[in-house]
């Protein structure tokens, strides 16, 4: 039986930078089966698998599922001061992935051949192990709409919370605004139809723009930004096309179709909206009695009490909460959310070894071992 540094050591030491998570899977794999999984695996494209693993999903009370992802985003240029590929230095675990999340993923498949042991009572479990997160949840959705199969229980995504336990966080809905217009000689501006002009001011309607959902008490406000504008090709034109686009982070509550037709409605007739990206919000109740249970394991096994708190970043729940029939999600895992993408990026060993823990403890109190 491999230790979880080991393990998360092996998977660091493989190049998964928006590729080859299939190789990742080779390692995790094997220890599943072996701990009597059933693994399927599913490529989006060629070596890029997401693998979902279960284990006595039949029972009367639906599986625990336990997610993460095995892509990482590139080192970036800055040079690394420590080796990206897995260096140990103290309680240190350095590497591109440490904290996000190949960390998170050892300690879940770790955690999950311990409890595959004993025989759960009461229900069973459900990993899924995700290629593609980084760039749009692709992975996730590709087994959303195949291998996910069966009623869900409860979601926990081990995305980097040093160990915290977040109820969710905002859903991103990238909408690309588009103005058409039609050409004409710059001279003779009287002869065209100018689109930068109707997007411009489509752009300031936007900048007035104010959400009708209030401040959520966690989460915070939703936001829009205008991130991009382009138009025109020549100076001497009269611009027949013209495209922004708008970076909203929205709360739980808000419909994305009704956000992006009031958005709509705000922009005119001028103007088309189109989404690029549509992530949907996750929260989770703190009161929800299965997130309660799940704060007071990670109170006993790192002796803090953490307030109910947000993430910043989006996550796979955005696909899988709803793919998995809206279930309660936390989001809890070793790696330290200040270290995604960052130079020199690491993940306590500590932190590590507690997360196995929380996580044969969560599995336990689900499964009924
Ligand atoms: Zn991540």
């Amino acid at each position: 039986m491999t230790d979880v540094v080991a393990l998360t050591r092996g998977l660091v030491g493989l190049d998964t930078v928006g590729k080859a998570e299939s190789e990742a899977l080779k390692l995790l794999a094997p220890l599943l089966e072996q701990a009597g999984f059933t693994v399927m695996i599913s490529e989006h494209e060629p070596r890029r698998g997401t693998l979902v693993a279960e284990w006595h999903t039949g029972l009367d009370v639906p599986p625990l599922c336990l997610s993460g992802h095995l892509d990482t985003v590139p080192l970036g240029s800055a040079r690394w001061e420590h080796d990206p590929s897995g260096d140990l230095d103290g309680d240190r675990l350095y590497g591109r992935g440490a904290s996000d999340m190949k960390g998170g993923v050892a300690a879940i498949v770790l955690a999950a051949t311990r409890i595959a042991a004993a025989t759960p009572t009461r229900a069973g479990l459900r990993l899924v192990l995700t290629a593609a997160e980084e760039t749009g949840s692709l992975g996730a959705r590709h087994v959303a709409g195949s291998l996910l199969e069966g009623p869900s229980g409860p979601l926990v995504i081990a995305e980097p919370t040093g160990n915290a336990v977040v109820h969710g966080h905002k859903g991103a809905l990238w909408l690309e605004a588009l103005a058409t217009g039609v050409t004409a000689h710059g001279s003779m501006p009287s002869l065209g139809d100018n689109a930068i002009y109707k997007l411009v001011r489509a752009v300031s309607r936007f900048e007035e723009y104010r959400f009708e959902a209030g401040p959520h008490p966690i989460m915070g406000a939703p936001t829009l930004n205008v991130g991009t504008i382009q138009g025109g090709l020549n100076t001497n034109s009269v611009p027949d096309r013209a495209v922004a686009t708008v970076d909203i982070r929205t709360i739980t509550g808000q419909d994305h179709r009704e956000v992006e037709a009031s958005l709509s409605r705000a922009a005119g007739p001028d103007v088309r909206l189109r989404p690029l990206v549509d992530l949907p919000p996750v929260w989770t109740d703190p009161e929800d009695e299965w997130a309660r249970s799940v704060r007071e394991i990670v109170r006993q096994v790192t002796g803090r009490a953490d307030e109910p708190r947000a993430a910043t970043y989006f996550t796979d729940a955005s696909v899988l909460t709803p793919a998995l029939g809206s279930v309660p999600t936390v989001i809890c895992g070793p790696g330290e959310a200040d270290q995604a993408h960052v130079t020199d990026e690491w993940c306590s060993v500590t932190k590590l070894a507690e997360s196995v823990e929380i996580f044969e403890r969560i599995c336990a109190d689900w499964c009924g071992i």
